[in-house]
């Protein structure tokens, strides 16, 4: 694991108007000053701030990601935004996949994997979310489900295109709901998930990939989630807002 940079992600979902996306990353420039090198932080504000946050960041270590995209890159598709978009307004990264996305937006497997291969195409990284239901979990079915998810994003891509993606495991039980994943759950399914990337791909192309957990990931509980062997960084949501409590978990990283 000493290999992986660890990657620390805020979601900020449907939260923060531009002044207070503005206001948040000042307040987050003087406590991740240092820590640029060691761990990879990265911003996903809402699409409107994404402009923003871009000219305001100049010379910050802190990444962009979009956090949702549209798997064609331009057309008739009301409402949507494009991956050349984002990429045009300096994200590196694009969120695909989110439980949210899947659950309230009725997003598949298939456009999952579309919307990776969209992000790709337009030269950055995906951050491809997978992770099971409570129901799921408590059938003893979260490796079948997590398989089947990530099997489906990764369809088409090859090991050089794999090796640089970003998975995140969140639970869906364990997104906004204060109630994490422990630690020896978390590197159970990262390491199933290392696992098939090897089988699916090769030895290299696993000891690579990078691997986030997500799902109510705080200061206090950060630290013991990223001292896992298979656990290379955060997806935050809620903590993500309050810059004490984000630079705390991207310290906890380092
Ligand atoms: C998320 O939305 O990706 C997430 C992990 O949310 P939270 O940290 O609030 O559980």
């Amino acid at each position: 694991s000493a290999r992986r940079r660890k990657i620390v992600a805020g979601n900020w979902k449907m939260n923060k108007t531009v002044p207070e996306a503005l206001a948040l990353v000042r307040e987050l420039r003087g406590p991740l000053s240092s820590v640029g090198d060691v761990v990879e932080v990265v911003l996903a504000p809402p699409f409107v701030a994404l402009q923003p946050l871009h000219v305001a960041l100049e010379g910050a270590p802190f990444q962009l990601a979009g956090q949702n995209c549209h798997w064609e890159a331009s057309g008739a598709f009301t409402g949507e935004v494009s991956a050349p978009m984002l990429a045009e307004l300096g994200c590196a990264y694009v969120i695909v996949g989110h439980s949210e996305r899947r659950q309230l937006f009725g997003e598949t497997d298939e456009t999952v994997n579309k919307k990776a291969r969209a992000v790709r195409d337009a030269k950055m990284t995906p951050i491809i979310c997978v992770g099971e239901t409570l129901v799921e979990r408590e059938s003893d079915r979260t490796l079948e489900v997590v398989e089947r998810q990530v099997r489906g994003a990764l369809a088409g891509f090859e090991a050089k295109e794999v090796a640089g993606f970003v998975l995140a495991y969140e639970p869906v039980w364990a997104i906004g709901t204060g109630r994490n994943a422990s630690s020896a759950q978390a590197q159970e399914v990262h390491a199933a998930i290392r696992g098939l990337v090897g089988r699916l791909y090769d030895g290299e192309t696993a000891g690579r990939v990078r691997i986030q957990y997500g799902g109510s990931v705080k200061p206090d509980n950060a630290a013991e989630l990223l001292g896992q062997p298979d656990v290379d960084g955060a997806l935050v949501g809620g903590a993500s807002l309050k810059a004490g409590d984000f630079a705390a978990i991207v310290k906890a990283a380092t």
